[in-house]
């Protein structure tokens, strides 16, 4: 009897291992919500409540997002051996890479096909590694935890990078203010998942396998382009598969995106896989959009998002992330290489006062000398000559967005960025 029941257990071990190697899909987002909602019967129907709050926000608020905001970022990067612990620089590639594809602002935008050109939307949401802690104080937004073990994956045991329990990973920062990114090896074939908005605070967030976040370092081919965490960020902002998860007549929940009968891969760009699209098209019978990031093409093939897709990221923020409208309210951004942390927080503090957004600056043991700004163009938004230790900035005719301060004492040049959102 004992045997037969070792002999069971093997099989089971077996039956766990092959599925933990023999994971076909790159992505498993849907596989997390499949489990999630399989244990939880309450979560099915809140995530069906929930799509139904997103479809009626769209419907009466088409295209209506108040003004560029930026979510910022806690990357937690557990690592098993030390090649794993990618640099600041990767992570700020990877940020770089974000900033770039939210506002279509990527140089490969130039090789969207003409037919999918006046569809393609700059989302207009930008991020950041998180400056400011919980608690107001500065941080790079960036945590660092080594972990026993081999990989990680969505199986067994069920998303433990993100728990501390047991020294395995990384407890998330409050969820409702910081996107949580788990940068660790996954197992093989499997490149990336993401949370959907409206399922559990606890695990909400983005795991991204180390070789393939960012631009640099660690990251393999085809996977050098950082698009897994587009991807990844577009399902934790309520983004569906293009194809939707199923043959033709399954949905994305988005009007302009082409149907498809299943995933892409590498590049096809003559893959046309169903003829009736959707209401948006008509009788016009577009090639599937293989360079839509939230199909599976391969990084260097993926440019755009569509207006569809933009109407429907805010229409998760608005309905199921609203707390992320108002986050960066108390929290500035950092950004890895443009010297900030060069200098301590002995030596600078900026911080915003929330009332009406402006900014003070504050050099603790030199005086200011002069102070530029400069918009994320790069255009000269304001300056002024100082002579004092301490000057407030006045955002009251700035347009929301990010800007790049430029504060010179007489020894040091101070850069830092700051994010001006105001109601
Ligand atoms: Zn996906």
């Amino acid at each position: 009897m004992k045997n037969i029941l070792l002999f069971v257990f093997y099989f089971m071990f077996l039956y766990t291992q092959a599925q933990q190697n023999n994971f076909s899909e790159k992505c498993g987002t849907m596989h997390l919500l499949e489990m999630h909602q399989n244990n939880n019967l309450q979560l099915q129907v809140k995530m069906l409540e929930s799509e139904k709050n997103i479809q009626h926000w769209i419907k009466n608020n088409k295209g209506r997002n108040k003004s560029v905001i930026t979510i910022p970022i806690v990357v937690h990067v557990v690592y098993v051996n030390n090649n794993q612990n990618i640099s600041d620089e990767q992570i700020q590639s990877q940020i770089d890479v974000l900033n770039a594809d939210y506002r279509r602002l990527n140089t490969d935008k130039v090789n969207t096909r003409p037919v999918f050109d006046t569809i393609a939307a700059d989302i207009e949401i930008e991020f950041c590694l998180a400056a400011t802690d919980t608690n107001g104080n500065f941080t790079t937004g960036i945590i660092r935890k080594q972990s026993p073990g081999e990989f990680f994956g969505l199986f067994t045991p069920l998303d433990a990078v993100k728990s501390s329990n047991g020294g395995i990973g990384s407890d998330p920062w409050p969820t409702d203010q910081y996107l949580n990114i788990w940068v660790c090896p996954l197992i093989p074939g499997l490149l990336g998942y993401a949370q959907f908005p409206g399922d559990n605070p606890a695990t909400d967030g983005v795991v991204i396998t180390t070789n393939a976040f960012g631009t640099i370092g660690t990251v393999q081919p085809p996977s050098t382009k950082g698009r897994t965490a587009t991807h990844e960020i577009g399902h934790w902002l309520g983004l569906r598969h293009i194809w939707g998860d199923g043959p033709c007549d399954s949905t994305d929940y988005v009007d302009d995106t082409p149907n498809a009968d299943a995933s892409s891969s590498g590049c096809d760009l003559n893959k046309n896989t169903c003829v009736n699209d959707s209401t948006f098209w008509g009788n016009f019978n577009p090639p599937d959009m293989v360079e839509n990031f939230m199909d599976y093409s391969e990084d260097a093939c993926m440019n755009a998002f569509t207006k569809g897709q933009k109407n429907r990221m805010w229409a998760a923020i608005n309905t199921l992330r609203p707390t992320l409208l108002t986050t960066m309210n108390n929290k500035s951004c950092y950004t890895v290489g443009v010297h900030f942390h060069e200098f301590s927080s002995n030596e600078i503090q900026i911080f915003p006062i929330p009332a009406d957004n402006n900014f003070t600056i504050t050099l603790n043991e030199e005086f200011i000398q002069s102070l530029t700004v400069y918009n994320l163009l790069g255009e000269m938004v304001f300056s002024k000559n100082i002579n004092s230790s301490s000057t407030v900035i006045d955002t009251q005719h700035w347009k929301n967005g990010i800007y790049t301060i430029n504060v010179k004492s007489e020894n040091k040049n101070f850069i830092q960025k700051i994010a001006v959102n105001k109601h």
